[in-house]
């Protein structure tokens, strides 16, 4: 790993290892990894890359993301600690895109503001969450955003209100463009009293995530989206008997058979194999087709591989 460029704060790295980067602990290097401290700095990174029309790929904590073992090809943005704004006026938050969901829950709740529980324990960024409309025991955050503000290719910075953004389960209008970026969005909340009914709720929230999802951290959350008529995707991939199924350092979870687990030296192919079998086995059996809700990288989003890009005709 080499230092390229830097000024404060900013620095592009190349051939940084992506794998620490994930909760799965997954995947292989980026050409280049730029960390921006502020958004002055993702410009001037974004219009560096765009110009020598380099692909580029944006990371927040890597929680709903499969990274291929050959990596990302040009410029991978990591946000994770970039874009920490946090600011409340009134019963309205806004948040930059780096700041990660409890840290969010965590404020809403220290100012007595209610809304935000459910988010204690998504382990996510806010621009990830809002794009892909992050949820958990029957809330989302679309219910809660006001309006998003969204970088496009061509540098130009777009708002949003919600209902522009076409809310509905785990996914929203931004998904059709994965190049713009989600650099800042607003919350609209409700004041409570007393303040401790909602770390209370937090509180619950938590413990209801402990005791149905496994312990062991290195997962992706949910793999499959649940199907938007009938039985939950867990319930399928259970009553086809893949509970503890495993391929190389891959699991599936016996605690939640919609969590797959990087048991140790998992590979980005082994998970792909089990998400494969587990979609084969539950169509042949239920006729349903259980729908990826983590993002392969750098498949999805239609770029070449790092073999590829470094070979283009083959
Ligand atoms: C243990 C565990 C539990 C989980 N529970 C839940 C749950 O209850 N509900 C739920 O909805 N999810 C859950 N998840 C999945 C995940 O935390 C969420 O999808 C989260 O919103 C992803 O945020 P991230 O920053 O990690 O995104 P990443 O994984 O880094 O990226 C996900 C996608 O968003 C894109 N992206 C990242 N940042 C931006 C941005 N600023 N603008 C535009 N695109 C961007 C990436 O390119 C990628 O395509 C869970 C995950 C884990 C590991």
């Amino acid at each position: 790993m080499k230092i390229l460029l830097s000024n404060p704060g900013a620095g592009v790295y190349l051939g940084h290892p992506l794998a620490p980067l994930t909760t799965w602990k997954i995947g292989g290097p980026a050409e280049y990894l730029a960390v921006p401290q502020d958004l002055e700095d993702v410009y001037k990174i974004l219009s560096h890359a765009y110009r020598r029309g380099r692909p580029v790929f944006f990371l927040g904590r890597g929680s709903n993301v499969l990274i291929s073992d050959a990596g990302l090809p040009g410029l991978t943005l990591h946000l994770a600690k970039s874009l920490q704004k946090l600011a409340r006026q009134g019963e309205v938050i806004r948040a930059g895109a780096g700041v990660s969901l409890p840290r969010l829950a965590q404020a809403a709740a220290d100012w007595g503001l209610a809304g935000c529980e459910f988010l204690a324990g998504i382990p996510g960024t806010v621009g990830a969450a809002v794009r892909l409309n992050a949820g958990a025991q029957g809330s989302n955050l679309g219910q809660l955003l006001k309006r998003a503000w969204v970088l496009t290719p061509r540098l130009q910075l777009l708002e949003f209100a919600a209902p522009e953004l076409g809310f509905a389960y785990r996914s929203s209008l931004l998904l059709n463009f994965p190049h713009w970026l989600v650099v800042e969005a607003e919350f609209a909340l409700t004041a409570e009293a007393p303040p401790e009914a909602i770390q209370a709720r937090m509180r619950d929230f938590l413990a209801a995530r402990r005791a149905s999802q496994p312990s062991n951290p290195r997962s992706c959350g949910s793999v499959f989206k649940n199907p938007p008529d009938g039985p939950p995707a867990g319930y399928l991939i259970e009553q086809v008997g893949f509970k503890g199924r495993r391929c190389g350092g891959a699991q599936v979870s016996w605690k939640h058979a919609n969590f797959i687990l990087n048991q140790g030296g998992a590979t980005a192919a082994d998970i792909k194999t089990l998400i494969h079998q587990i979609q084969e086995t539950v169509w042949v059996r239920f006729g349903i087709k259980l729908e990826r809700e983590v993002v392969f990288l750098p498949e999805d989003l239609n770029m070449p591989s790092r073999e590829e890009a470094r070979h283009p005709g083959g």
